[in-house]
């Protein structure tokens, strides 16, 4: 029979979601994918209920129900530090995932280069070669994760379409600061150069790390595609509420692939998810000092383990390094395999996100109530033994 679609023989599934299969399987805690345990804010599902009663029901405008778009300008112009037209510079997308897919398409041209860090959340490659584009990696060195801006600069010098940052970072928890977000400001407008920024964990930063806009920079809003998600900010990840904000003339193309792709996200998701774009300023304090203890207790227990990992600085999280654990010519998707079903705690293998051929690294995601966090610890301070000293990636 004739050939099927070339560019998907580039990417396999999502080792991330397959790990969440291979987690039910066998009973595991997910610590792969990365989702809380714990119910949104009340407001939310209060008004959901109100919703399912009272409507809408029915598709909303394409680019998303215009109340909920007003709500979303108002809440990311705030944090953005710009007043943003819902009218010409937002699109609501089914997930970020959507947003960053409607970007490429609307910026790109196939054969078109794309900077990528890494590591980098694996989604990018498999939606850049949806595309047609090309990847072009600029590594982030553990265990700070720092890049070096001339390697950048030769990456731009390639006249690279755009570069994708995801900051805060999955899945290296690096918070970019402003000095490199401005050095990657600086090159994107000499090499006239899109910049795509994954803001997903926008609002779970630890202090004293602090998240800059990309967008918000100066001369960088003309260039800049900011995507972000309702997902983690209000702990409604299968809700799949996304959007990008840009400005209008690239607005009008990602707007269009939009239409055809999605023709609009959930109407009634819509309409509740008003009221926690409505929640106040203290909501996202209390995020954050949620997860920063969610934090604390799982990098606490990963310490008390003897298991090296590097320390977020943003979104949820741990890059951990597991090397000494892996049997001689074990591959770290089959160790991520044992450790589901003999430990019971799902975790991703690091060979998903890096370009680099990495051996024994894994991310585990915190993002989950104070037991499930302590139960996980229990059955990961089991391995304890097993690690020796020998080999540490990380200076812990
Ligand atoms: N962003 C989350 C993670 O990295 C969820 C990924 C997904 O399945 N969309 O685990």
């Amino acid at each position: 029979m004739k050939e099927l679609n070339r560019a998907a023989e580039w990417f396999t599934d999502s080792v991330i979601r397959r790990m969440t299969r291979i987690a039910i399987a066998h009973d595991a805690i997910n610590l792969a994918q990365g989702y809380p345990d714990f119910d949104p804010p009340r407001e939310l599902t209060d008004r959901l209920a109100e919703v399912s009663a009272a409507g809408p029901h029915q598709y909303a405008v394409t680019m998303g129900a215009p109340n909920f778009r007003r709500a979303l300008a108002k809440k990311c112009g705030r944090y953005m530090g710009r007043e943003i037209d819902p009218e010409r510079e937002i699109v609501v997308t089914i997930g970020s995932t959507e947003a960053m897919v409607d970007t490429l398409f609307a910026l790109t041209n196939p054969g078109d280069q794309i900077i990528l860090f890494s590591p980098y959340f694996e989604s990018y490659m498999a939606q850049i070669r949806m595309a047609g584009c090309e990847a072009l990696f600029v590594p982030l060195a553990p265990p700070a994760y720092g890049f070096d801006p001339n390697a950048l600069e030769d990456a731009f010098r390639k006249g690279v379409k755009a570069i994708l940052v995801c900051n805060p970072s999955n899945p290296t928890g690096k918070v970019f600061t402003e000095a490199e977000l401005l050095c990657i400001a600086e090159l994107a407008e000499r090499y006239d150069a899109y910049v795509i920024m994954d803001e997903v964990y926008e609002h779970i930063v630890y202090a004293p790390n602090r998240h800059v806009y990309m967008a918000a920079l100066p001369g960088m809003w003309e260039r800049t595609v900011s995507c972000g998600s309702l997902s983690k900010t209000y702990s409604i990840t299968g809700w799949r509420l996304g959007y990008a904000i840009a400005p209008e003339r690239i607005m009008q193309r990602i707007r269009q692939y939009h239409d055809f792709n999605a023709v609009g996200a959930a109407a009634p998701l819509m309409e509740a998810a008003i009221a926690g774009l409505e929640l106040p300023e203290s909501y996202y304090d209390g995020l954050a000092a949620r997860y920063a203890r969610m934090k604390a207790l799982f990098t606490g227990g990963l310490d008390a383990a003897g298991i090296p990992y590097a320390d977020p600085q943003g979104a949820y999280f741990v890059l951990a390094d597991v090397a000494p654990l892996l049997k001689p010519g074990q591959s770290d998707m089959e160790f991520c395999e044992w450790m589901a079903r003999e430990v019971g705690v799902a975790c991703v293998p690091g060979s998903s996100f890096f370009r680099e051929d990495v051996r024994g690294i894994i991310r585990l995601h915190f993002a989950k109530k104070d037991e499930t966090l302590i139960e996980a610890l229990s059955r990961l301070g089991g391995i304890k033994k097993k690690l020796g000293a020998a080999h540490k990636l990380y200076n812990m």
